[in-house]
């Protein structure tokens, strides 16, 4: 893609208009060129990609907040970049989660027998984590769907868990990915992250590594070399077209139902074909609409509630943690992760010292200044204080994480999908439709997107 001026666009050049040059949009876009098409990305930012971006701080090379890819070998996000780009970037695997609870430290454990063993709990504790963890991993599809409009925390109840230990480590598994509490939690989304529902197979092969482990580490997950960054810039070469950057769409018109034109800093340009990446929350103001049916549509999607997460960088001036996993401190509170970048791939800092990134979801009562005073002393200070003592760049970020918590009402099964009302304009982002998270979930909504373009032609 090349960068144009809005004087220089005619938008009969182009087969589709995207409105937000996000991870959906952008994902949408290089599909799209594979089928042949021609796209205008319009931008409100003065860079491309949204929260998926990052860049350099004193020689450290930050993300935006992104701390692993999940399904590195297997998920939507990952086939895009292997589909699309040529070589296709490389992925350094994770080597697993550790749970600190005091002074301990536990992984998740896959099979029966890991489960016998974990050190975070006594016998009774591991008893019910066998019980129930039996149930989750042998549950199908269908059956968590029947658990949508549930917290994460009733379901568990209902299967007789009280043991507080257990209750924190979900929480802390689940706080990530769903981005609120397992009180708020959907349990149908919970469950789906806990057994990782894109290798759903038969139950005789889920009960079989359920007693004989899995023999793999069955998390998936990643980092890519060369960063966040390299990656957006990868994509937007790859894809046909051009982009407007400080282009925020104002308005989309529709006539008789079929989007026909949209504003852009006070001019309208015509097309009957838009696919918008804007949050879902603002659509209801930016679609010029009088039909109620269409109203509706829109006044339901911007009632969507997202994450919100604080990440703090540390750039150490030596290795300091020196792993490839993804810690997560469940006591006292259980909401923080650490994870060394730079393990991952050591061009994001300076030959010989590490870059470490902790993040929290973050607690709407408290103040960004006490939110990383609470992850440098709950966090840092007790679990690895040698960290605090090798500071020498320190970095603060918040942003909405995901634009739909996964929260009942809306689940991937609650969520629009790509089409809306109006004809010719579909939506894509984390808040339309995917299971999964982040990057995952965005590319989901990208594949459906596409699908339904190809089905409506
Ligand atoms: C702290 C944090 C941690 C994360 N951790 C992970 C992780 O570990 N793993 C993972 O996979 N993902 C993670 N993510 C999530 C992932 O980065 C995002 O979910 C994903 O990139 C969001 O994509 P989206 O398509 O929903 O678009 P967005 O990023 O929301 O993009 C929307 C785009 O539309 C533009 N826009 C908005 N309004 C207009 C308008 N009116 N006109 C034109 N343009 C407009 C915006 O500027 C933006 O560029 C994390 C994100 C954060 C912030």
């Amino acid at each position: 893609m090349q960068e144009i001026t809005l004087d220089q666009v005619d938008t009969s050049n182009y087969d589709v208009i995207i409105a937000g040059g996000g991870a959906g949009g952008l994902l949408t876009a290089l599909a799209l060129t594979a089928e042949g098409k021609r796209v205008l990305v319009l931008e409100k930012a003065e860079r491309l990609g949204g929260v998926w971006h990052s860049y350099w701080v004193d020689g450290y090379r930050v993300d935006q907040g992104l701390h692993v890819i999940t399904r590195v070998t297997r998920g939507a996000f990952v086939r895009f970049l292997k589909t699309y780009l040529s070589p296709p970037p490389e992925f350094v695997l994770h080597e697993g989660w550790q749970f600190r609870v005091h002074d301990k430290v536990g992984t998740i454990p896959s099979s029966v027998g890991e489960t016998l063993r974990w050190p975070l709990t006594g016998w009774k504790g591991r008893l019910e984590l066998v019980r129930i963890g039996a149930k989750i991993k042998t549950m199908k599809l269908e059956e968590m769907q029947k658990y949508k409009d549930i917290s994460f925390l009733e379901f568990m109840k209902s299967k007789g868990a009280t043991n507080q230990v257990i209750l924190d480590v979900m929480q802390s598994a689940i706080y990530m990915a769903a981005g609120v509490p397992i009180t708020q939690a959907s349990a149908y989304e919970a469950l789906r992250t806990l057994k990782d529902t894109d290798k759903e197979s038969s139950k005789l092969g889920s009960v079989k590594r359920l007693l004989l482990g899995s023999g793999e580490y069955d998390f998936d997950e990643g980092y890519v070399i060369g960063g966040m960054e390299e990656l957006v810039q990868r994509v937007v070469t790859a894809i046909n077209g051009d982009y407007v950057l400080n282009a925020p769409v104002e308005k989309i018109h529709e006539e008789k139902n079929q989007v026909t034109s949209f504003t852009v800093s006070g001019r309208k340009y015509n097309h009957s074909c838009i696919i918008s990446n804007i949050p879902l929350w603002s659509m209801n103001s930016i679609v010029d609409t009088s039909t109620p049916n269409n109203q509706v549509f829109f006044e339901k999607c911007c009632k969507q509630i997202p994450t919100r997460a604080i990440t703090l960088w540390l750039g150490l001036n030596k290795v300091v943690i020196g792993n490839r996993k993804n810690s997560v401190i469940v006591h006292p509170n259980p909401n923080r992760w650490v994870v060394s970048i730079s393990s991952f791939d050591p061009s994001c800092a300076p030959e010989g010292k590490e870059l470490v990134a902790i993040a929290m979801i973050a607690l709407p009562a408290k103040s960004v200044e006490e939110q990383v005073q609470i992850m440098k002393s709950n966090g840092f200070e007790r679990y690895y204080p040698d960290v605090l003592k090798h500071i020498e760049m320190e970095h603060v970020q918040t942003s909405y994480a995901t634009r739909a918590a996964l929260i009942p009402g809306q689940t991937d099964l609650d969520r629009p999908g790509p089409r809306t009302p109006i004809k010719g304009l579909y939506i894509v982002g984390t808040d339309t439709a995917g299971s999964g998270v982040g990057l995952q979930q965005a590319a989901q909504s990208a594949d459906g997107v596409v699908q339904a373009l190809r089905e409506d032609v």
